[in-house]
């Protein structure tokens, strides 16, 4: 057995970082608060492993949250990196590669016919939202609200930065200072996987819905899959509504299947949002739809939006090297199948918990009890045994995201020797 790493330098690095940067980090989940841990400062990655700053090795899986979907340092995207470096790393001007990663986002999304790039996941969030009220107002300028549901994520969005008032169906407060209850006010929250709270508030709100905004499969709060039926249920109430569906897919596109989420439960919304993997490992945002609705973008259209460095020519590139490179026969079953050899297999030593996986996105609560949405996860997970065995499994090398409430990624250079290796970590783990 792995002794205990020593993390000396990483602690060293943190505490000289919290004096320049507010936390130390420049994303707060990585300075790993919810475990009451000092982070690894990372060094170096290749394939599925990170290493820190006092060497020790670690099976990764964060996976940088999401893009790096064919483990560190693919070396197809940094041979294309490095050739496209030697010709400048920005211009501000069109070049022909946006064209190229737009062709081959249109060919793998079904839902979308044309596309914007932009530079993160929350940029092509904040964009959605505009479009679709952009949209939606055309004929109807009451058409502002959006519904959102608690436990998603997307992005640090003003609008969406919201959290239920004395019960949901409530509007959002605001969920950070800063954020002003002007902001919040059109945004609507409800439960995920509970039609009823839907239904509500569409009455509540009759004719005043512009979009609902939705992980289609949560990340962001734990991974929790769609109960049947849920999706197809929120696209016939959207459409009944004359209101746009937004499926966030920055994290489930290229992620659960190669047409991300839409694909796997054959559902169509109006606009989807990418992000992670897209970039390959650079960022890399984008938002997609009808050409109808993508009309409204400028130029073409009214609806201001734009960006210094979106599709820069590097971030297009590790792109478009990504994107080939997962249309490979059988690459999704073969990340599922690897994730679900691992949690069958953890389930197996720790029987009390719930696992699910959609290609390469995974998740585990400690907890008897099936998990439906954010309100169930936070009530009933173990966070605390979460906590132990999180400061045990790292202890012995293996890097999982630090909360109870993030979903796991796994990569195509992940071998069963690593799961192995993880699960007979996991057995010590719980062991003590
Ligand atoms: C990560 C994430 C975002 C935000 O993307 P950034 O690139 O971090 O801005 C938005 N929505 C979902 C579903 C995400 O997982």
């Amino acid at each position: 057995m792995q002794t205990k790493l020593s993390r000396a330098k990483s602690l060293e690095l943190f505490n000289e970082a919290k004096t320049v940067l507010p936390g130390g980090v420049n994303s707060p989940v990585r300075a790993f608060k919810s475990i009451d841990e000092n982070p690894p400062f990372i060094k170096k990655a290749d394939g599925a492993y990170i290493w820190d700053e006092d060497d020790n090795r670690y099976i990764d899986f964060v996976g940088s949250w999401g893009p790096m979907i064919l483990g560190h340092r693919n070396r197809q995207i940094e041979d294309a990196l490095k050739k496209v470096i030697e010709n400048g790393t920005s211009f501000g001007a069109p070049t022909q590669i946006e064209t190229e990663l737009a062709k081959e986002v249109i060919k793998l999304v079904p839902s979308i016919e044309m596309v914007r790039f932009v530079n993160s996941g929350t940029e092509a969030v904040m964009s959605a939202i505009r479009l679709a009220r952009a949209y939606a107002s055309r004929t109807n300028p009451k058409k502002v609200k959006i519904i959102k549901f608690t436990g998603c994520y997307h992005g640090h969005v003003d609008a969406l930065l919201v959290q239920a008032g004395s019960g949901v169906l409530t509007l959002g407060l605001p969920d950070s200072p800063g954020v002003t209850k002007e902001a919040t006010a059109n945004t609507v929250l409800v439960e995920y996987n509970n039609k009823d709270s839907i239904t509500e508030a569409f009455k509540l709100n009759r004719g005043h819905i512009a979009a609902v905004i939705l992980e289609p499969i949560i990340g962001n709060a734990g991974c929790i899959q769609p109960e049947p039926g849920f999706l197809e249920f929120i696209r016939e109430i959207t459409k009944a509504n004359n209101s746009l569906l937004i499926f966030d897919e920055v994290m489930t596109g290229f992620r659960v299947g190669l047409g991300g989420a839409q694909e796997r439960f054959n559902i169509m919304p109006d606009i989807t949002c990418l992000g992670k993997v897209i970039g390959g490992g650079l960022p890399v945002g984008a938002y997609g739809a009808s050409k109808e609705i993508m009309a409204m973008v400028a130029p073409a259209g009214s609806m201001y939006q734009a960006g210094t460095l979106s599709g820069n020519p590097l971030a297009m590139t590790a792109g478009l090297e990504c994107l080939k490179q997962i249309q490979e026969p059988g690459f999704y079953e073969e990340l599922e199948k690897k994730a679900m050899y691992l949690l069958m297999r953890m389930r197996g030593i720790y029987p009390d918990m719930q696992i699910t996986a959609a290609g390469g996105m995974f998740g585990f609560f400690f907890t008897k009890k099936p998990i439906k949405n954010f309100e169930d996860a936070k009530a009933n997970v173990d966070t605390e045994f979460f906590k132990k065995i999180y400061i045990k499994m790292l202890e012995q090398g293996v890097y999982l995201a630090p909360s109870a409430f993030e979903a796991g990624f796994i990569s195509a250079a992940h071998t069963k020797e690593d799961l192995d290796f993880v699960l007979e970590a996991f057995e010590r783990a719980v062991r003590v």
